[in-house]
């Protein structure tokens, strides 16, 4: 599991030009805290609990993301007509899988129902200010003026934007409905999405003495006792009530519920919440994070062990063993268990980047190649992990590719909104990379995009 910068969430809302909802603001944490979280397992599980949802919504699972935003506040929104964003504060809160589910499911109603704010339109006349242009600012300031003038910028428009972005009746009440309909055709049941819906409410009222504390779910999607009692009637009546979720699902949940809590509450929070009594396999995974986290690797080794001896062949185990042997210094070690990893996970691109970036670290020469390679497989099928850019752009240097270290630097920055430094490290790629070829074309490409954006900003 990796944080990515938030520039690249400012990246791709201001990419999808129409911003239904964006709650950054509204959490009591700092917005630089906030970052997109990518994990290999968590990604999988989304994609696998959506996918019948977002065909039964008449979308296209693979052109629908679901970004997985590392937040302890309980939210999820839509930007665009592309990507739900969910915090992991939401997968914490929730029980089961049918509960994210509901949640996925009435999201993608806001997205099929248009619910999106555009320059000009009444939430402009509210408030004065255009979320778009606020974004972009934002975007801008991110690449440019670091990442606490984007905060101090945003905490400004706190207020402002409470009001913006939420939801009106008419549209919750749409977005419900269309829910509704996605889960009967899906055969799944609305049973989450209520139970989840009602369990917010109540937490609202817990923390209403405190605005900060009010987390930004129940603003941007306020349940009126109307809201309620329809949704109640609806799902009640759907012939999907009563059906039960996939178990080896709600095994999956546990899991993930468990690694989100290890790797995003502080480590003594994440040890009460599961206790060394707790000899479950979930137990065993929040305590390996909390422990590596907490800086006792040891102790995290302890409890990993104890996973994979369980599960010699599951590659997210494997994954964690090979992440927390690398990151306290034994590189060599952690080769033999991400190689497991990225075979048991059909070389999915984030682990492989890992394996890239464990062979790096060996610092044995004999290891560059196969680093080269395995992290060129991986970009080419996940373009949007900047990390995985910076170690190929390493592999290359090491071994005397300048060109192309270039290339992946300038691949890099243009991820990362960094129009400037993108530019200049894909003209220094032209200039030794043989005219006419892919590597060519690409870095002309985006030397192209870079000058374009970096001229757009002027204006
Ligand atoms: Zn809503």
């Amino acid at each position: 599991m990796r944080p990515a910068p938030l520039s690249l969430l400012l990246r791709r809302a201001a990419r999808a030009l129409l911003v239904a909802a964006l709650a950054l603001t509204m959490t009591a944490q700092p917005v630089m805290a906030q970052s997109i979280l990518r994990d290999a397992e968590t990604e999988a599980y989304l994609h696998e609990i959506a996918a019948p949802i977002i065909a039964a919504a008449g979308l296209q699972p693979n052109q629908l993301d679901i970004i997985l935003i590392g937040d302890k506040s309980i939210n999820a929104f839509v930007a665009g007509g592309q990507a739900v964003y969910i915090h992991s504060g939401l997968i914490e809160a929730a029980d089961n899988s049918n509960e994210i589910q509901g949640v996925i499911a009435h999201e993608l109603g806001h997205i099929t129902g248009g619910h999106v704010i555009t320059s000009g339109q009444g939430a402009k006349a509210a408030t004065g200010i255009s979320l778009l242009s606020l974004l972009l600012g934002a975007a801008a300031m991110a690449a440019g003026a670091g990442e606490a003038a984007m905060g101090v910028m945003m905490a400004g428009q706190q207020a402002a934007l409470g009001k913006f972005l939420a939801f009106n009746r008419v549209q919750e009440a749409s977005a419900d409905a269309a829910a509704i309909g996605f889960l009967d055709r899906a055969g799944i049941s609305g049973k989450g999405m209520l139970s989840f819906f009602l369990k917010m409410r109540k937490e609202e009222y817990r923390y209403i003495s405190s605005y900060s504390e009010i987390d930004p779910f129940m603003q941007t999607h306020p349940l009126s006792g109307d809201r309620e009692a329809a949704l109640s009637a609806d799902v009640l009546k759907s012939p999907n009530y009563n059906k039960k979720t996939d178990p080896a699902l709600d095994v999956k949940f546990k899991r993930i519920k468990a690694k989100l809590i290890g790797f995003m509450d502080d480590p003594t929070t994440a040890l009460r919440k599961y206790p060394e009594t707790d000899q479950s396999p979930s137990a065993h995974y929040a305590r390996a994070y909390a422990w590596h986290r907490g800086a006792y690797p040891d102790k995290a080794i302890e409890e990993v062990d104890k996973l994979v001896a369980s599960a010699p062949n599951d590659p997210y185990f494997r994954e964690l063993q090979g992440q927390i042997l690398l990151e306290s210094g034994k590189p060599k070690e952690a080769l033999a268990p991400l190689r497991i990893a990225v075979r048991g996970s059909r070389g999915t691109p984030l682990i492989a980047s890992l394996l890239g970036h464990a062979l790096v670290a060996t610092e044995d020469p004999a290891n560059l190649a196969e680093a080269r390679d395995v992290l060129k497989v991986a970009v080419a099928r996940d373009r949007d992990n900047p990390f995985a850019w910076y170690t190929l752009g390493m592999a290359y240097a090491r071994l005397g590719d300048e060109p192309r270290a270039q290339l992946a630097t300038a691949e890099r920055y243009a991820l990362i909104g960094d129009n400037r430094q993108a530019m200049a490290s894909a003209e220094a790629a032209m200039a030794r990379i043989p005219r006419g070829t892919p590597d060519y074309l690409r870095a002309e490409d985006i030397a192209l995009a870079a000058r374009g954006a970096a001229s757009d900003r002027r204006k």
